[in-house]
């Protein structure tokens, strides 16, 4: 297992829809690597990390097994295997659900319309277990991809697949009727046993991940204004701590710099103009270490 070795063993997607912002994130907490399209393991230049490149579907049983120590992988492929892991962070990216969809204008409207019928899906577990849960008896095929043109083929009247925007399912005809399941990336972790230095390995690696997350939602503000304005503007900016207020070279007027979660920016904008705060200035944040 990965555990016989010291450095952390850690997987993620190959070639997918997870791939690029799981690797983004990667290099966002500093690490470094060669070109990850290349290969199938790689390993960590400056942290005690490899991570190995593989389907998203082996993720959860390698996690499950041992041999990663961690994964970042869809909770919706982790909840179909029924994977023993545990959940560290949800990671906000990958966001996603699974619906239960028919043809639209047709006989199926709600879930219990469902009844007797069949549903091509490739999560036939969170299908299956979902529709026992409500009492409805159907029958479901498994499917492994292009679910959506399943009702138009014939094989079966509906389906349950992952949904994003939608479009998929408008283009393919079908109506969605019923989430069955929310779903984003999230980085697991093994529940076998690890090493004192592995489990270290993980804390530092969480810490760095969350100071990222947190500066992804945050945004390092500076502003001007007159020194009369100086409280009118604190009472808006909803920021934890006291904004640093410094002099400028001209009479009376100081530099306000703060920071601020990326949900209030825009509110928060047009209400400093309007007290007065003048050349803006927005910068992203790199990390933050509460
Ligand atoms: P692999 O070859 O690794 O098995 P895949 O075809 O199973 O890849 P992708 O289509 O790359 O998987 O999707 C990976 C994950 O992206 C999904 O499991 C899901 O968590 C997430 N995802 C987000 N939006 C969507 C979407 N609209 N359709 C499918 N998956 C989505
Ligand atoms: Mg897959």
């Amino acid at each position: 297992t990965a555990d016989s070795e010291t450095s952390l063993r850690i997987a993620l997607q190959k070639d997918g829809r997870l791939t690029d912002k799981t690797i983004n994130l990667l290099e966002g907490i500093g690490l470094q690597f060669d070109n990850y399209k290349r290969s199938l393991m790689l390993k960590c230049r400056n942290f005690d990390v490899e991570l190995l490149l593989i389907r998203d579907d082996d993720i959860p049983e390698y996690v499950q097994d041992g041999v990663c120590d961690l994964g970042f992988v869809g909770a919706n492929v982790t909840a179909e295997m029924g994977a023993d892991v545990t959940t560290l962070r949800g990671l906000e990216y990958g966001m996603c659900r699974l619906s239960l969809a028919a043809k639209k204008d047709g006989i199926i409207k709600t879930v219990s319309d469902f009844e007797g019928k069949t549903i091509a899906t490739s999560y036939p577990n969170l299908t299956r277990k979902y529709l026992e849960g409500k009492g409805i008896s159907s029958k479901v095929v498994t499917i492994s991809g292009a679910v959506e043109i399943a009702p138009r083929l014939e094989v079966a009247d509906a389906v349950c697949d992952l949904v994003s925007t939608g479009n998929t399912l408008r283009a393919n005809g079908l109506e969605e009727i019923e989430t069955i399941f929310e779903s984003e990336t999230e980085l697991i972790r093994t529940n076998k046993d690890l090493s004192p230095g592995k489990k270290k390995l993980i804390e530092k690696f969480l810490v760095r991940i969350d100071g990222h997350q947190q500066a992804g939602r945050s945004r390092y503000i500076m502003m001007n204004a007159s020194e009369e304005n100086v409280d009118e503007i604190k009472d808006i900016i909803p920021s934890l701590k006291s904004p640093t207020v410094m002099p400028l070279a001209e009479k009376n007027m100081v530099a306000i710099h703060t920071v601020i979660p990326i949900d209030e920016f825009w509110e928060v904008m047009e209400q400093l103009k309007s007290a007065g705060a003048s050349g803006i200035v927005i910068l992203p944040i790199e990390s933050m270490i509460v």
